[in-house]
């Protein structure tokens, strides 16, 4: 190859599969967490496809189950849980798991997508009858939320599928198991350039599903970030990121554009209401930044968590 003497090819002899090589090489890879707000309903799944269809960098996609649209709306995860337990007491599941399939149908539909979910969700129903019969824990249940909504967001953005059950690997006690799954999924996502990997759930050895505690998606999406060594995880919801205090006792506190990983530590220890310490720790360790931002405003820059800031004395000081 020839060289221009400044120790770099001559562009002009560059092959296509060069420069795509060092294009994907000074791309930084992003890893987005959609939480339950953000995938409610056919709008707010439109909104994540404009996001990630706004920059190419966001190529791992990591969705929650489908939230409340409304103060009284139910979540899906928490029906699922209902269905298990109803299956549990031996009572009649079907008008629980018709809202459910309702719902995933309802936003198919909207999003006018050619996507057959009648046998997915068949099958579903089917298994959560199985597990709950047989005794075991609700964790099947509960994480087929995550994966319905992600075989959607996969058919809407033209992203893989990659199943979290064969990728986030939990040991035969049920404790996640952070080395296996690091090396599993790390080598896994190398084959997939853009993938929707769904939020809050693995397996165990023998194939089980195993969820985290509620509000894992968190976890999952900061698992994927570190996976891939991202150069940001962002964590998408429905708020700005933090604020300098507790907007129900202090009227307009400001927002916090920066803060590290200690700060947000001690935040959380006063009582706001943050990312919790378990969701924060596989970014952390990796040293990847997180930034809060919200689906419903994504022009703002929202809250970047890092390593080391400027002493907090020149941003401010924040109280929980
Ligand atoms: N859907 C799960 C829950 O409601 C996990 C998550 O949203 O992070 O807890």
């Amino acid at each position: 190859m020839k060289n221009d003497g400044w120790g770099k090819a001559s562009p002009s002899r560059q092959t296509i599969e060069q420069k795509s090589q060092i294009r994907d090489s000074l791309m930084a890879i992003k890893v987005c967490k959609f939480g339950g707000t953000s995938l409610a309903d056919a709008v707010q799944f439109r909104k994540v496809e404009a996001i990630i269809k706004a920059d190419p960098e966001r190529r791992y996609v990591v969705p929650s189950a489908p939230g409340k649209r409304s103060p009284h709306d139910k979540k899906i995860t928490d029906l699922l849980y209902l269905c298990h337990a109803h299956v549990q007491q031996e009572i009649p599941f079907d008008d629980v798991f018709n809202i459910i399939a309702d719902r995933y149908l309802g936003i198919v539909a909207d999003l006018g997508l050619k996507l057959d979910l009648k046998n997915e969700l068949a099958s579903v129903k089917k298994t959560i009858a199985a597990t709950a019969a047989a005794g075991d824990p609700a964790d099947y249940a509960a994480s087929r939320g995550e994966y319905l909504s992600g075989l959607i967001l996969a058919a809407l953005l033209g992203y893989d599928f990659v199943d979290p059950a064969d990728v986030i690997l939990f040991d035969s006690r049920g404790r996640f198991d952070g080395e296996r799954t690091q090396e599993t999924l790390a080598r896994r996502l190398k084959k997939h350039e853009r993938a929707v990997v769904p939020g809050f759930y693995g397996s165990v050895p023998g194939g089980g599903i195993k969820t985290f505690s509620r509000g894992g998606s968190d976890i999952s999406g900061a698992i994927v970030a570190r996976g891939v060594a991202a150069g940001v995880y962002e964590n998408w919801t429905d708020v700005n990121g933090l604020l300098m205090a507790d907007p129900r006792i202090v009227p307009n506190p400001r927002h916090i554009a920066v803060v590290t990983y200690k700060e947000l530590r001690e935040l959380a220890y006063m009582g706001a209401t943050v990312l919790h310490d378990e969701a924060i720790f596989p970014v952390r360790i990796a040293g990847i930044p997180v930034n809060i931002r919200n689906t419903n405003q994504p022009q703002h820059p929202g809250t970047m968590i890092v390593q080391d800031a400027a002493p907090m004395a020149s941003r401010g000081s924040i109280t929980g």
